[in-house]
């Protein structure tokens, strides 16, 4: 319950937003736009540092509706595709998302997160929600007379109290309420943890491929190759997290230890150099075993997350704000129908999760990298795989069918292995007489 004796400041609103980052953010705009009154507490002050620079393509939609594109275009680098390059193959496969299904939406963005942040937390601010930075929430109650009260910590110490009718966590990895009513908890399919650093001068990929995302496998993972508006180039290795705990050099070393084991990366940073000591960030593949409650729901980061591979966090964060948005509309206005509205909003997003989660569980495996290496169009299925990397995640989208064909592939394509694996493999009978 908030402390008594705390200095008191009472703050009412409709909608209490814990979070500043892009599905914090983007509820505030939409919910202010609707004339709720939103309040936004966010610990840090913007412009900060957040990893997860890449966007997709259906991010773009969504900029437009909230009226920030041409900012976007003013930070951001633009990006038309994404470059595969791997061991096992002779050459890199480049796919562009004009090749995709949805032919118009063929270019997204890479981002400096500071400067993204901004754009997304000042437009929820223009758009009348009230903002206050510095501010780290850190209790919350549900009064059995209804509606929230929270209490947050300023940098100097001073505490305020916060009243709303709705409460929205968005605090992104910090998983505020999941952390607080153990909803947490791992992902039983998936580990896996990152280490990054921003390079100067290294090599782009030439002309309109230059803003594009490259994707290394290598032998303990795989790598991002994000080149920034700035000139600098975000690069980090995702691994299982045991191979970041075995390390015995400190991160940044242990970054250069990891390029230099990627002769294709290594060559494309042969001129580079670090601006910064790189930065590790441990296992972060999560999901909460619910995403709502009676009066409050979590979106984005706050309600689990997977692994940056396909760039999916923040459209996922921004996409499940406009749903989210609907959800809590509904609560203030209908509350007979809030229940059903939360768990609609819930079983939304984990549809969302999971159509990329298929992929992205498989990404190391040598039959995927075989698909995305060597791509083929038969019945449409290469534009359909695309159109996901895009952000197509709509339950009516066409693309579903041709997915669906492309998971037969992948499983006829294991299948075929273990087969092959199987009938060439010497029998234990026929090892003992050798
Ligand atoms: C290694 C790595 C690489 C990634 N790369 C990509 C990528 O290329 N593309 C992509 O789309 N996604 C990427 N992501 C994911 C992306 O970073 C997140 O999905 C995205 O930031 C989620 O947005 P959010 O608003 O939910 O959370 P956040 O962006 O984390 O925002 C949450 C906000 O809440 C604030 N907050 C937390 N607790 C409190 C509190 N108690 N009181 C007040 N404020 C609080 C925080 O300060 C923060 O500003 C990556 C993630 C990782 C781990």
């Amino acid at each position: 319950m908030p402390d008594q004796s705390a200095q008191k400041s009472a703050h009412d609103a409709d909608v209490l937003i814990i979070g500043g980052g892009p599905a914090g953010s983007t509820l505030a705009a939409l919910l202010a736009a609707r004339g709720k009154s939103a309040v936004v507490l966010e610990k840090d002050r913007h412009p900060r540092f957040h990893i997860g620079e890449s966007l997709l393509p259906f991010n773009v939609p969504l900029f437009e509706r909230l009226g920030v594109l041409d900012e976007i275009r003013r930070i951001g680098m633009p990006k038309f595709g994404i470059e595969f390059v791997s061991p096992h193959h002779e050459r890199p496969s480049l796919l562009e998302f004009a090749g995709s299904w949805h032919k118009e939406q063929d270019c997204a963005f890479q981002v400096r997160r500071s400067d993204f942040d901004l754009v997304l937390l000042r437009n929820a601010s223009a758009k009348g929600a009230r903002v206050f930075e510095e501010c780290r929430v850190t209790e919350v109650a549900f009064p059995t007379g209804g509606g929230v009260c929270a209490t947050s910590v300023d940098t100097d110490g001073a505490t305020r109290e916060w009243h709303a009718r709705f409460l929205v966590d968005a605090s992104g990895r910090d998983t505020f309420m999941a952390g607080r009513q153990n909803l947490k908890q791992r992902n039983k399919r998936h580990a896996s943890a990152a280490i990054f650093g921003h390079f100067t001068s290294a090599e782009r990929l030439p002309g309109r491929a230059a803003g594009n995302i490259s994707i290394f496998w290598f032998a303990k993972g795989w790598f991002w190759f994000i080149p920034l508006a700035d000139g600098t180039t975000s690069i980090g290795a995702v691994c299982r997290p045991e191979t970041f705990k075995a390390r015995e050099s400190d991160v940044t070393a242990f970054l250069m230890e990891l390029i230099a084991t990627c002769p294709a990366l290594a060559a494309r940073l042969k001129n580079a150099a670090l601006t910064g000591p790189a930065t590790g960030t441990g296992n972060y593949s999560y999901d909460c075993t619910s995403m709502v409650g009676d009066r409050y729901l979590m979106v984005g980061d706050a309600a689990g997350f997977i692994d940056p591979v396909f760039s999916t966090g923040v459209y996922l964060a921004m996409h499940g704000a406009f749903v989210a948005a609907d959800a809590v509309t509904t609560s203030l206005d209908q509350p007979a129908r809030a229940a059903a509205a939360l768990r609609d909003y819930e079983r939304d997003c984990r549809k969302k999760l999971a159509r990329f989660s298929w992929f992205i569980y498989r990404i190391t495996s040598p039959a995927i990298r075989g698909l995305f290496m060597a791509p083929r169009n038969y019945l449409r299925v290469e534009e359909a795989v695309l159109a996901l990397l895009s952000g197509d995640v709509d339950a009516r989208s066409p693309i579903r069918s041709r997915l669906l064909l492309f998971k037969l592939l992948y499983y006829f394509g294991t299948g075929f292995d273990k087969l092959r694996d199987a009938l060439l493999r010497p029998s234990a009978a026929l090892r003992v007489r050798s």
